[in-house]
C-alpha cells in the first residue's frame, strides 16, 4: 500500500513526487514510457518556477543546463523589454530543454525517496472509502490512499473519472522540429524577419552547426494522427516563405495544436488531477510546464498533510479553489495571445494598439507578472494586498528567505519578536528578525511561499495556524 500513486512522470508528476517526499509520504510514480522523451522542446522556466526551484534548493542544479534570457517579450511575442525593477530576485527566463528539466526533477524525486517505475501504464481505477485501486496495462493492481493524474493532455485518469474537459478544439496546427538548413544564415535571418511580420507562429532559430529550430503553420485539414514528414515541412515553408531554406536532416519533427480546455474538477474523492491532465492551451507565452509545476507545488504539502492526518478538513479542496482560477486565467491569456498573433487586419490593429499600450510601465508590468505567475494572488479572504500572494526572496537574518523553505515547512516571519508558532512548531518554523525586509509586523508563510496571514496578534495567528496546519500538537 502506497500513500500516493502518481500517474505520469512528466515535470508535474516528478515535482509532485519530490514535494510529497519532503513530508515522508510513500510515493510511487508510474510512467508509461520506458525512456524519458527524447523530443527536444526548449521550454522557458518563468520567474515563479525559478523561485520554486530556489525555495527547494534546486536552482543551482538547474541553472547550468539552461540559458538565461531577459524576462520580457513573451506576451504574444510583442518585443517589449521587461520594465525596471520586477519584484523578484530571479527576474529572467531560463531556456532549458524539456527532457533535461524532466530528468533533473525525476532524479531529485528519486533522491528524496520516491519510487519511479517506467514502462507502466495506468489503465483503470476504482476508489472506495479507504483508498484507490490502480490497474496497469499488464493486469497488475496496486493500492494507494490517493491517486494523482499527472498523465498529460490525454489523461487516462481524467477520462476514467469522467471529469468534463470543456473548451475549444484545436483550430490551427503548427509544425515544429529541428532541422539543418543549407541557406546562408544571414539570408535566413532576413527572410524570417520579413515573413514573421505576416505569419505567426513562424521562425527558424539557429542552434549552431547549421541546425535550426523550425516552426511553421501546418496545412489546413492535415492528418493530425500522422506524424509530420520532412516533405511536409518543405511544402509548408515554401507555401509560407516562398523557399524551403534548403532544410534537411531532421533531428525530430512534431505537430501541436491550439486546443484550449480546462477540467471541471481537480478532485474527485481520493483522485486528483494536475498539470496538462487538468488544463491545455496553446504554447504562447510558454506557460504550460510552469503551470503544472506550480500545481504540484500547491498540492504537495496539502496532500501530505491530509495523509499524515493533520490537514484541516477543507485543506485539500483549496487545491481546486486556488489553482482552477489560475488555470482559467492562463487559458484566457493564451486565447488573447492567439488573437493577437493572427494575421487578419483586425487582430493586427489590436496588436499595434497593445504594443503602444505596453509603453506604459503598468501595462507591461501587469502582462509580465501574469505570464511569469508572480502576479498570482490566491483568494484567502479580506486583507492587505500581500495576503494570498507569494513573498519574494527577501533578506532575512544573515541569509535569504527561500533558504529557509527548503524543507517545505511553514514559516512564521516575525519582526515583533513577541509571537510564537507554539503547538505547530513541529511543522512551522519561527524566525524572529526585526530587520527582515518587510513592511508588516509579521507574516505566516505556507510551505509554497504564499502569505497565509499578516498581523501581530497571537490569538489571530493561532486561528490561522489552525486553518492552514490543523490541530496543534500535544
Ligand atoms: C511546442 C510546445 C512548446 C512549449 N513550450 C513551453 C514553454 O516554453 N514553457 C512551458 O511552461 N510550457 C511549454 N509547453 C507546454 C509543456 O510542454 C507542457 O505543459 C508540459 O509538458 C506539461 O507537463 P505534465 O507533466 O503536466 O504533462 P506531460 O509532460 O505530458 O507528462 C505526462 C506524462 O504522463 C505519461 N503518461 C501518459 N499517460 C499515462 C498513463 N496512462 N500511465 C502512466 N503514464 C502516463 C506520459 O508518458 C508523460 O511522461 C510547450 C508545449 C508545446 C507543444
Amino acid at each position: 500500500m502506497f500513500d500516493v500513486i502518481i500517474a505520469g512522470c512528466g515535470p508535474t508528476g516528478a515535482m509532485l513526487a519530490a514535494e510529497l517526499r519532503l513530508h515522508d509520504v510513500r510515493v510511487l510514480v508510474l510512467e508509461k514510457d520506458i525512456e524519458p522523451a527524447s523530443f527536444v522542446r526548449i521550454v522557458g522556466l518563468h520567474i515563479r518556477s525559478l523561485e520554486l526551484m530556489a525555495m527547494r534548493g534546486l536552482l543551482d542544479r538547474v541553472l547550468p543546463h539552461g540559458r538565461r534570457r531577459p524576462a520580457g517579450g513573451f506576451f504574444a511575442a510583442i518585443p517589449k523589454p521587461a520594465p525596471e525593477g520586477l519584484d523578484s530576485e530571479y527576474a529572467y527566463l531560463l531556456g532549458i530543454p524539456q527532457p533535461v528539466i524532466v530528468r533533473l526533477l525525476e532524479e531529485h524525486a528519486i533522491e528524496r525517496g520516491a519510487q519511479v517505475r517506467r514502462g507502466r501504464t495506468v489503465t483503470g481505477l476504482e476508489q472506495d472509502d479507504e483508498g484507490v485501486t490502480v490497474e496497469l496495462s499488464d493486469g497488475q493492481r496496486l493500492r494507494s490512499r490517493y491517486l494523482v493524474g499527472c498523465d498529460g493532455a490525454r489523461s487516462t485518469v481524467r477520462k476514467l473519472l469522467g471529469v468534463g474537459f470543456p473548451g475549444e478544439p484545436s483550430r490551427n496546427d503548427t509544425l515544429m522540429g529541428e532541422l539543418k538548413a543549407d541557406m546562408p544564415g544571414e539570408e535566413i535571418a532576413a527572410r524570417v524577419a520579413e515573413i514573421g511580420q505576416i505569419h505567426r507562429p513562424f521562425w527558424l532559430r539557429p542552434f549552431g552547426e547549421g541546425v535550426y529550430s523550425v516552426v511553421v503553420p501546418a496545412a489546413e485539414g492535415g492528418d493530425r494522427a500522422e506524424p509530420p514528414t520532412l516533405e511536409d515541412f518543405r511544402q509548408r515553408l515554401r507555401a509560407v516563405a516562398g523557399t524551403d531554406f534548403g532544410v534537411h536532416s531532421p533531428r525530430w519533427l512534431s505537430r501541436f495544436g491550439d486546443a484550449t480546455r480546462l477540467a471541471e474538477r481537480y478532485r474527485v474523492g481520493r483522485v486528483l488531477l494536475a498539470g496538462d491532465a487538468a488544463h491545455i492551451h496553446p504554447p504562447l507565452g510558454g506557460q504550460g510546464l510552469n503551470l503544472g509545476v506550480q500545481d504540484a507545488f500547491n498540492l504537495g504539502w496539502k496532500l501530505a498533510a491530509q495523509i499524515r492526518g493533520r490537514a484541516p478538513e477543507t485543506l485539500l479542496d483549496t487545491y481546486h479553489a486556488e489553482r482552477h482560477p489560475v488555470a482559467e486565467d492562463v487559458l484566457d491569456n493564451t486565447r488573447a495571445q492567439m488573437e493577437l498573433t493572427s494575421a487578419g487586419p483586425g487582430p493586427q490593429a489590436l496588436r499595434r494598439l497593445l504594443t503602444e499600450l505596453m509603453d506604459f510601465d503598468e501595462v507591461n508590468r501587469h502582462l509580465i507578472e501574469k505570464i511569469t505567475a508572480i502576479g498570482v494572488r490566491y483568494d484567502l479572504g479580506e486583507g492587505p494586498d500581500l495576503l494570498g500572494r507569494r513573498l519574494r526572496d527577501i533578506q532575512v537574518g544573515q541569509g535569504r528567505l527561500y533558504g529557509l523553505l527548503h524543507r517545505g515547512r511553514g514559516l512564521l516571519l516575525d519582526r515583533t519578536g513577541r509571537l510564537t508558532a507554539g503547538g505547530w512548531s513541529d511543522r512551522v518554523d519561527h524566525l524572529a528578525d526585526p530587520t527582515a525586509e518587510l513592511d508588516v509586523p509579521c507574516v505566516l508563510l505556507r510551505p509554497d511561499g504564499h502569505v497565509a496571514w499578516i498581523g501581530d496578534d497571537q490569538q489571530d495567528l493561532d486561528d490561522h495556524l489552525s486553518r492552514w496546519f490543523g490541530r496543534p500538537a500535544g
